[in-house]
């Protein structure tokens, strides 16, 4: 029964992760594929940061210049720069540079972000980043030092905690390992099992083809979880998903596709029958 509780409790504070991440910052903040309530905007405003670790602010500039710039020098996480594996320390430096450059104001970054109405986060204007760490952790060692329950303890933690390894999965393994559903410019992949534990952020080409789209799933086989929150909580009133952006699927795409094909063919026939009448001169 423990260990059940120990793997719920890892889910839980996952889901809030993801949540946060994936559905409030990425489509909401940063692509406006989904648009938050009023309530939840300023929450996100506020808390974000406590929750996860990283201010909405600057995880916005940095995935906004990120799409501007992807795969190329000025992208601020790229395998195609730094390697797969260097990805997970390039995220961080260029995370700590544009929060620095947001706190002094630098038209570089601000302008980038000018249409989110907030300010960095209280912690990050008083230098004071790493106190949501201290906070779960202090949750986690609670659980473990009173109450003997260190693996529930370890489970939260790594649960709400779990960014820097959700991020590299989706800007290394999205960047350097997978298929294409699209021909972008950039180096975008799908990558299955990233999309799968990532809650479909794996799914980067089909993001970067379509990044206003609430939905990163394209083909039956790709499962997006981080739609399936977004229309929980459309349903609950905290967001409007934007439908007129939605990405289509690939067998509809493909179901139209074949319709107009069928339809060339037709015309085809049509005008080689026509041309078969024309008498000849
Ligand atoms: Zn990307
Ligand atoms: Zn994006």
């Amino acid at each position: 029964m423990y260990y059940v509780a120990c793997v719920a409790v890892f889910l839980i504070a996952y889901l809030v992760n993801v949540t946060l991440i994936s559905v409030f910052y990425h489509r909401g903040l940063a692509h406006s594929a989904v648009v938050l309530s009023p309530g939840a905007r300023r929450f996100v405003a506020t808390m974000g940061n406590w929750l996860t670790g990283l201010d909405p602010k600057g995880w916005v500039c940095m995935h906004r210049m990120h799409h501007e710039h992807s795969d190329t020098e000025l992208d601020p996480h790229s395998p195609r720069n730094v390697g797969l594996a260097g990805v997970l320390f390039e995220q961080l430096r260029s995370y700590e540079r544009i929060l620095i450059g947001l706190a002094r104001r630098d038209r570089a970054y601000t302008t980038v972000v000018s249409d989110l109405e907030f300010r960095i986060s209280w912690l990050n204007r008083n230098r004071l980043w790493y106190l949501p760490y201290v906070v779960h952790a202090a949750i986690a060692l609670v659980l473990g030092v009173v109450f003997g329950l260190w693996i529930l303890g370890g489970a939260y933690f790594f649960g709400i905690m779990s960014h820097p390894i959700e991020g590299w999965a989706v800007n290394a393994l999205g960047h350097g390992v997978g298929g294409r559903n699209f021909n972008t410019p950039d180096d975008s992949r799908n990558n299955q099992l990233v999309g799968l534990l990532v809650a479909g952020e794996g799914y980067q080409n089909n993001h970067h083809a379509h990044p206003r789209s609430a939905k990163f799933s394209y083909r039956a086989t790709e499962f997006d979880l981080g739609y399936v929150l977004c229309k929980i909580l459309a349903f609950a009133g905290v967001l409007t998903i934007d439908q007129a952006h939605l990405i289509g699927n690939a067998n509809a795409a493909n179901a139209i596709a074949a319709r107009a094909s069928a339809a060339a063919g037709v015309g085809a026939l049509l005008h080689g029958e026509l041309e078969a009448l024309r008498p000849a001169e």
